[in-house]
């Protein structure tokens, strides 16, 4: 059975703009679905429709079963309290209550205030020092954690989400989408508007809103190999030690989540286990890949002379179609440099080798 049922819905502003034109969905108990589409699409009405801020003109919506368009004022206030979680891009947090307090308010909204509680749920999220704090001495990405906390005090069985991460730096989004993944593991339904093409990628199924009209359904698409190769590429630098892997491999590391280092375990690229560890395999593609960047960077730089943040840019789509072949005449152009421009060992190739380059494990002599 479906968990929300959204049936033929309506809802216009004034006589001319519909935000919303006969929209029909469903979700699933637990389901994490994402809702996509361009500014103006009708993302942020459907949700405040499915919260309860919001009623429609026409068509209904029926939450586990209750009739939300059949609901009295002061019974809507209770579904939202006690049956939805909010979390929007705008903290809606009280500016003069601190982060516990905030938290607190949500648990007096339940009629349950409980300190304790209220500071496990911020110390979940990450905020255990900040709980004293005021909202105005608080990040955007702390501020944003307070409201999951907040929706998630209640275990609301819907969670929705306004565009989370829309203003959040990457090591905040980051947390923010590991809290989600953790809310979605719980088995609550997570309803999250995206721009954000990687971020629509971790739900479960996509919907895309055009002109208050649902455009189109679909699943997100499996990583492809290039993801996969950023993701290692990522790993390797931070295997390497690099501090600045997650600014330098901003992508790779955005996408390094949970579920797809599980996937690159299953796909024998790391090796099993908690550790980050890469199996043979794993270690000679990552190699393989920094060579070919590193190489293209020494080239872009010593032979082209191109600027650095050029030399970034386009080697980052050469490691990605350089041959074997060419890779290794590059090299040999070079003369087998040793280290990049950045002063990174670049990998040995085969070319180097038979270059005398290297002195290799002892060979064993047969005579
Ligand atoms: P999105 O979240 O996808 O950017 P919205 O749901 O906010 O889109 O808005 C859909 C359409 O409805 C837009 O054309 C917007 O201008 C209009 N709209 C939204 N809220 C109101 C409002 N309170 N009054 C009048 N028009 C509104
Ligand atoms: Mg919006």
């Amino acid at each position: 059975m479906s968990f929300v049922v959204v049936e033929s819905v309506t809802r216009r502003y004034d006589r001319q703009v519909k935000a919303l034109d006969k929209v029909s969905l469903e979700i699933h108990p637990g389901e994490w679905l994402a809702v996509m589409g361009p500014s103006g699409s009708g993302k942020t009405s459907l949700l405040n429709l499915l919260g309860g801020l919001d009623v429609p003109d026409e068509g209904r919506i029926v939450v586990h079963g209750v009739d939300l368009s059949a609901l009295s004022r002061p019974e809507r206030i209770r579904y939202r309290r006690e049956s939805v979680g909010l979390v929007f891009q705008q903290f809606h947090l009280i500016p003069y209550l601190t982060a516990l307090e905030n938290v607190m308010l949500a648990q007096y909204l339940h009629s349950m205030a409980d300190e304790p509680e209220a500071a496990q749920a911020l110390e979940s999220v990450g905020l255990g020092d900040r709980l004293q704090h005021l909202p105005a001495a608080l990040s955007g990405g702390e501020k944003q954690r307070v409201c999951i906390a907040r929706a998630l005090i209640n275990r609301p069985a819907l969670v929705l989400a306004d565009e989370p991460t829309g203003s959040l730096d990457e090591a905040n989004e980051r947390t923010v989408l590991d809290l989600f993944r953790r809310i979605h593991e719980r088995g609550q339904a997570l309803v999250m508007v995206t721009h954000d093409p990687s971020v629509g990628r971790l739900a479960d199924r996509q919907i895309q809103l055009q002109h208050g009209r649902v455009a189109g359904e679909f699943l997100p698409p499996r990583e492809t190999e290039e993801d996969l190769d950023e993701v290692l590429e990522y790993l390797w630098m931070k295997l390497e030690g690099d501090e600045a892997a997650h600014e330098v491999c901003g992508r790779g590391y955005r996408m390094a989540t949970p579920p797809l280092l599980e996937r690159m375990r299953a796909l024998g690229i790391l090796a099993p286990g908690s550790e980050l560890a890469l199996t043979e395999s794993g270690h000679q593609r990552a190699e393989s890949l920094i060579r070919r960047q590193r190489l293209a960077e020494t080239l872009f730089t010593q032979t082209f002379q191109m600027q650095e943040h050029q030399v970034e840019e386009e080697a980052c789509v050469f490691e990605h179609i350089l041959s074997p072949a060419m890779t290794d005449s590059i090299c040999t152009f070079l003369g087998h440099p040793r280290s990049c421009p950045h002063g990174k060992p670049i990998p040995r190739g085969a070319c180097c080798m038979s270059a005398g380059q290297v002195t290799a494990a002892p060979h064993s002599h047969r005579s």
